[in-house]
């Protein structure tokens, strides 16, 4: 990385690669790129990753990513681990999942893989003013007049629309409106519940896909996801009455929770589906939420993220990198690589099936959704009968926790 001054006070960088995100994509991305020798600015107008609601659950599929990035043991720092997994269907317990997921804080985890970049990053904090693109050399302009010049950007500015524009970049919303997150603390501490974490599905008539309770450290963290938009009147009742339109919603909560409130506000997080239009352009590529966003519902959004480093990060730049100039040609092999099209088109294709099988009003899906009520009640049923003949929901100890009443 060559740093040159100028008489106007103005300072010129060059390197090899810029990355303008700091989240998840744009960190994995720098570290990756760094520990393979290349030189590397990554850019971000956040020195701190602030607190904002995101993915909050890694699951093994996601850590086994994380691995394959060199990247497992920092991001499982700065989550909680969680053993197992209590699934209610019609307010029934009907099944008690074993296996490793964590529990984590958004901001925690990048700011964790910030804290852990090697130390050729040059982390620039700064707000982008202006960016020249071509099929040689690339440059990026700070407000503060840092130039940087680079053979290639990497924009990683999730929903962030200013970088993306400022190319020519335009978001195409697929499915606005598609649904809407939900996450709250609960009042009293983990450990005080009889169950490790839960996930309560909607009845199939309700919009909702589900709720999931999960400890973050000490506090019990929720994350509802339903097909409802932002200022339909049920929205606005769980600003007002949180606690009165989760009860409404599933009646049975409360019994499964000895009683709950909640702590803090609600945070509501409106989800559109969108993908990039414009995208094959001479010296720059978009990774991770500033290609496109899927549902959260389904849990696709970190596997999408980490894929796109992965081949970009570990195929495509060395291979972009290893002869002259960065033409659109060149960067098309990563939007046609066919293990980035199939994750993205599988997390497409499992958001928009999640969405229909819960309120999709055509005949088929209606069809669906009957038969599914009728299987999953009927197991529900007869998981009650089995319960009440042994006397005991699940007779083998499990991580410390009393089984369910
Ligand atoms: C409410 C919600 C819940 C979710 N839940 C799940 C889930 O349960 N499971 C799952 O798999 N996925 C989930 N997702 C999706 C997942 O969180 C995202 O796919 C992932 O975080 C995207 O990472 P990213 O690096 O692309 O973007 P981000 O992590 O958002 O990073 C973007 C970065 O770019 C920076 N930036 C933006 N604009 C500029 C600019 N002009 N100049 C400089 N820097 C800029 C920002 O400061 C930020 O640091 C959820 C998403 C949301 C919104």
């Amino acid at each position: 990385m060559n740093v040159t001054g100028h008489s106007d006070g103005t300072r010129v960088i060059d390197c090899e690669i810029v990355v303008v995100g700091a989240g998840l994509a744009g960190t994995a991305a720098a570290t990756v790129l760094a520990r393979a020798g290349r030189s590397v600015t990554l850019i971000d107008s956040h020195s701190v990753f602030p607190p904002e609601f995101r993915a909050e659950k890694f699951g093994d599929p996601h850590i086994a990513l994380f691995n394959r990035l060199g990247l497992g043991d920092i991001a499982t720092g700065a989550t909680t681990p969680i053993d197992s997994i209590d699934i209610y269907r019609f307010g029934d317990l009907v099944a008690r999942h074993r296996g490793r997921e964590y529990g984590y804080a958004y901001s925690d985890v990048i700011n964790e893989l910030r804290a852990a970049l090697p130390v050729s990053v040059d982390m620039v904090v700064g707000r982008v003013a202006e960016i020249d693109s071509g099929p040689g050399l690339q440059s990026v302009v700070l407000a503060d007049g840092r130039r940087i010049v680079s053979r290639l950007i990497v924009v990683a500015t999730g929903l962030g629309d200013t970088i993306r524009r400022k190319v020519g970049i335009e978001r195409i919303e697929t499915r606005k409106a598609h649904s809407l997150s939900l996450g709250f603390d609960l009042d009293r501490p983990a450990a005080s519940y009889a169950f490790e974490s839960l996930a309560y599905y909607g009845s199939g008539y309700d919009r909702v896909a589900y709720l999931t309770l999960f400890p973050i450290r000490e506090t019990m963290r929720a994350n509802l996801f339903v097909y409802r938009e932002a200022n339909d009147p049920w929205t606005r009742s769980v600003r007002q009455d949180p606690a009165q339109a989760l009860a409404t919603l599933m009646p049975g909560l409360n019994r499964i929770c000895d009683g709950f409130g909640f702590a803090g506000r609600v945070q509501v997080r409106p989800i559109d589906l969108t993908r990039s239009q414009g995208h094959r352009r001479d010296g720059v590529v978009l990774v991770g939420d500033a290609y496109c966003t899927t549902c959260p519902a389904p849990g696709v959004g970190v596997k999408r993220v980490l894929t796109d480093v992965e081949r970009l990060c570990n195929i495509h730049i060395p291979a972009w990198l290893a002869t002259p100039g960065m033409p659109a040609a060149k960067i098309d092999a990563f939007y046609d690589d066919p293990v980035k099209t199939s994750t993205d088109a599988a997390a497409i294709r499992q958001s928009e099936f999640s969405r229909s099988m819960a309120i999709d009003p055509g005949p088929v899906w209606a069809a669906r959704r009957v038969r599914n009520a009728m299987v999953r009640k009927g197991a529900a049923l007869i998981r009650r009968a089995g319960v009440a003949i042994a006397g005991s929901i699940d007779a083998a100890p499990m991580t410390g926790k009393p089984a369910r009443p």
